[in-house]
């Protein structure tokens, strides 16, 4: 589905939302559950792009269904794979992810299959990445967890749930109140869209942005 400025959001990918960004520089950003490249690059083929075209596959942050599928897709689009420096431990396997998250690759492997630890990835310099996209490092929901941002739209990854936009659940959070300031610092942007890990690519809106922003003052 096209959501906005050649901004794609995949259809039908289990796990967290894919977006293709296409353009003069196209990239996926986050992957989904492991098992998921086939209906990724498919919908890669039926738009009419040559997947070899892709300079990269971004990672929001290292959960795993952001990651899931980012190797496979890597050795079919032979592109590489980016994230802050501080989630490359943890999505390299160098590193075990804390709390319940330590479990969810065992979890959803009888469904999904084995997550496969990526051998390489590229840091993301904070600043810009390929052209006019800013890397915005927004710790809080994991600690190197990033947002791209493009004139108005923000590639949130779990650092806000879409529809009625929430801050990520506290139960699945690293630092709340990290979170919190890393969220302040994207509200603070003009938008015009957030697309999320989770939930409906939803236009921004003041009504929600308010009431955002009450609910992180209280
Ligand atoms: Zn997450």
């Amino acid at each position: 589905m096209l959501v906005t400025d050649g901004i794609h959001l995949i259809d039908g990918v289990k796990g967290a939302h894919v977006y293709l960004v296409t353009g003069s520089h196209s990239f996926l950003v986050d992957s989904g559950l492991p098992g998921q490249e086939d209906r990724i690059l498919k919908y890669i083929n039926n738009i009419g792009l040559d997947p070899a075209v892709l300079e990269g596959i971004i990672l929001t942050h290292y959960d795993v269904d952001h990651v899931g599928s980012a190797v496979k897709l890597q050795n079919l689009a032979h592109c590489p794979i980016y994230a802050h420096r501080l989630e490359i431990p943890y999505i390299m396997g160098q590193q075990k992810r804390p709390g319940i998250k330590r479990w969810l690759p065992l979890l959803t492997r009888p469904l999904y299959g084995a997550l496969i630890p990526a051998k390489e990835i590229k840091p993301l310099e904070e600043g810009k990445v390929f052209e006019d996209w800013e890397v915005i490092p927004t710790p809080g929901h994991t600690p190197g967890h990033i947002v791209l941002y493009r004139n108005g739209v923000a590639i949130v990854g779990d650092l806000f749930q879409g529809g009625e936009i929430r801050l990520a659940p506290n139960y699945f959070s690293w630092d709340l109140e990290i979170l919190r300031k890393s969220a302040q610092i994207v509200i603070e942007r003009p938008l015009r869209w957030i697309l999320p890990g989770h939930g409906p690519a939803t236009p921004a809106s003041n009504h929600w942005l308010d009431k955002l922003q009450k609910s992180m003052n209280g």
